[in-house]
């Protein structure tokens, strides 16, 4: 398959599935095109559905990263921006929740596909708020090895100026918003943003809801953090809360029961095999995703790209 045909698919997958595109292998595109830079085009396609929720909770899902929104007369709060490409959709989607301007902007962390649209969301009078971390990642040139790509600063209107510390708890249009740093999980700066009269929980990308996640050791996050992440996770929420992962679909407490026991058994095994001095080669023939790998796989990350990314974090 030729790279030009498989960026083609998948940015056409990409507008269907609505789902991971941060994580396209970069051997797809070989060096014609970066995975960061296709997955941006993507967002020019793609199309945005807004999912109403809970308690006036509604998720925008279809542009990077999933986007949570709240409106009301204090102006909406919009976790993640989404990407740059997809603002004018992005635009609609919100103007069709309320008339509500956006001024409330958090970030669950630094990546592109999460914070793209900071600059024009800014722009449009949102104040940016997010950890210490993801403020540092934008404000400075960022490289990400695993996407063999280097991110120039952020614009200064796209860099957070509201820093969230270990728990910030926000009052705003009639709703209790809790924020809380989760320490290092998917990079070293996640937050998740609960809604708490409404029972909506927003993970970032601490939880991929059926797909293998992305974990960002390039700025600090690792395998056991991520597990710790969605240990954490659980003990937020009940059957009963609404979940907005970072990406895939929202989902519930049996899918992070999933998520949380799928992360723990490939570590276990990675680590029990590179424990014995097999190397990295040996575990990825060993397949240790192999039963997972049609349903969890079939997004950007495989089961052959994860296992590397849980190689790097164990022993
Ligand atoms: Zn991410």
């Amino acid at each position: 398959m030729s790279a030009d045909i498989s960026r083609r698919r998948f940015i056409a997958s990409a507008g269907l599935a609505a789902t991971a595109v941060c994580l396209v292998p970069q051997r797809l595109f070989g060096d014609e095109q970066s995975l960061v830079m296709a997955a941006r085009a993507s967002g020019a396609k793609t199309k945005i559905a807004t999912q109403t929720l809970r308690g006036n909770v509604s998720a925008l899902i279809g542009s990077g990263g999933n986007i949570a929104v709240l409106p009301g007369s204090d102006g909406k709060l919009v976790v993640d921006s989404g990407y740059l490409s997809s603002r004018e959709k992005i635009a609609a989607a919100l103007d069709g929740i309320s008339g509500d301007p956006v001024k409330h902007l958090v970030n669950t962390h630094w990546h592109f596909d999460h914070t793209d649209g900071n600059e024009w969301m800014h722009s449009a009078g949102a104040t940016i708020m997010a950890h210490e971390n993801t403020k540092k990642h934008l404000s400075t040139t960022t490289r990400v090895d695993d996407w063999d790509f280097t991110f120039p600063r952020s614009p200064a209107a796209a860099i957070p100026t509201e820093i969230t510390g270990a728990e910030k708890t926000l009052h705003l249009n009639g709703a209790t918003v809790a924020l809380k740093y989760y320490g290092p999980a998917h990079t070293d700066g996640d937050i998740s943003a609960y809604f708490v009269e409404a029972d909506v929980f927003h993970t970032g990308d601490t939880w991929w809801n059926g797909h293998f996640p992305f974990i960002d050791y390039s700025t600090g996050g690792n395998i056991n953090g991520m597990i710790k992440a969605a240990e954490a996770n659980l003990t937020m929420v009940t059957d009963k809360t609404i979940v907005v992962p970072g990406h895939g679909p929202v989902g519930g407490k049996a899918e992070m029961i999933q998520y949380r026991d799928l992360l723990v058994m490939v570590r276990d095994r990675v680590a029990a095999l590179k424990g014995k001095g097999k190397s990295l080669n040996e575990i990825v023939a060993a397949k240790i995703t192999a039963a997972y790998d049609a349903k969890w796989g079939t997004g950007f990350v495989n089961g052959e790209f994860f296992t590397k990314l849980v190689h790097k974090g164990v022993g």
